[in-house]
């Protein structure tokens, strides 16, 4: 049986630990970390994920601030709110909810966001930080997939890691992350052959792929760590229902450790989201450092 990394539980305890910071920071500096989240256009799941992360934030004792426009609003118009943004002192993180409507240049409005705003870790400023081992605001959901590696091994250092999917989002930066960490890394994808012969070398396996239960138990390594980014929904039996990437009961048996989905990375990406906020908020204000040791020892 697979230890099952519990997504939620850890979540909690990282959003306790960002609480707690935030108190000190409005106890000793006065600042309170500010979140401003914009939203362009009606789409369901976006504006699921927008209530979330400012829910979330509320309850960290951060500031929400939400900018909700309709799906025609003109780039000359969002780039002037980003501007706005960018040079108020009391706003720390600036997020972008994507995919934007076709008719905006996701690229452009994301290099429009100040770097040291940018709690996506989407700019290329950042992008290029993380590549280069510099100290970067780093994307949200490989942040949290390191969280739950840490929790299963002190020390990443050696292991052999597959990360399965290139995105700008989660692939690149989660084999970067695994790099640091001192792992061999391999990214496979839509034209690698034969994956499953790689993932059966591999220690750890990360799938962000998108694909419901693409990876199979003869996928892997027996004792490995099977992390599962995918989010796929799914209708059996007349309900919706979330998949990952990994076919859980196939693989649950042979690997060492495992996320489920739901209640595995998901909840952890909102945990980092304000993980950076408190983070850009402190690197702004004060000389105050974050307390990186609790993180990681989490
Ligand atoms: P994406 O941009 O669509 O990228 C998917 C990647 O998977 C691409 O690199 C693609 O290869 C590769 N791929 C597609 N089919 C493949 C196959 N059959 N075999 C091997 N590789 C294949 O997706 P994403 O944004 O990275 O997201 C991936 C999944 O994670 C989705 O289910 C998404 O909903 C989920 N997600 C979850 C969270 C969370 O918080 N848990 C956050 C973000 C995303 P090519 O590059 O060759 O096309």
């Amino acid at each position: 049986m697979a230890q099952i990394i519990d997504g939620k539980l850890l979540s909690i305890q990282v959003l306790e630990q960002v609480a707690h910071e935030v108190d000190i920071l409005k106890a000793e500096c006065g600042i309170v970390p500010a979140l401003a989240v914009i939203l362009v256009g009606d789409d369901p799941a976006s504006q699921v994920y927008v209530r979330n992360k400012a829910k979330r934030a509320t309850e960290v004792g951060m500031l929400s601030l939400e900018y909700r426009f309709d799906a025609d609003i003109a780039q000359v118009k969002l780039n002037r709110l980003i501007r706005e943004l960018n040079s108020d002192p009391t706003v720390h993180g600036i997020l972008v909810q994507l995919p934007l409507p076709d008719h905006l240049n996701e690229d452009e409005i994301i290099s429009a966001i100040a770097p040291s705003k940018d709690v996506d870790g989407f700019h290329p400023q950042n992008v290029g930080a993380l590549a280069s081992g510099q100290p970067a605001l780093v994307p949200c959901t490989p942040q949290g997939c390191m969280i739950m590696l840490r929790k299963v091994y002190a020390d990443l250092s050696g292991k052999s890691a597959v990360v399965i999917g290139r995105s700008n989002i989660v692939g690149k930066p989660m084999a970067a992350l695994l790099l640091q960490a001192n792992c061999t890394v391999t990214i496979v994808h839509s034209h690698t052959a034969n994956i499953e012969d790689f993932c059966r070398q591999a220690d750890i396996v990360v799938a962000a792929v998108g694909r419901v239960g693409l990876v199979k138990s003869s996928w892997i390594k027996p004792g490995a760590t099977v992390i599962d980014v995918g989010i796929n929904e799914i209708h059996e039996e007349g309900r919706r229902k979330l998949r990952g990437d990994v076919d859980f009961q196939d693989v649950e048996p042979i690997a060492g450790a495992i996320t489920p989905v739901p209640g595995g990375v998901g909840p952890m990406t909102i945990a980092c989201l304000l993980l950076n906020t408190l983070k850009a908020a402190k690197k702004k204000n004060t000389s105050l450092k974050l307390d990186d040791m609790a993180f990681e020892a989490m």
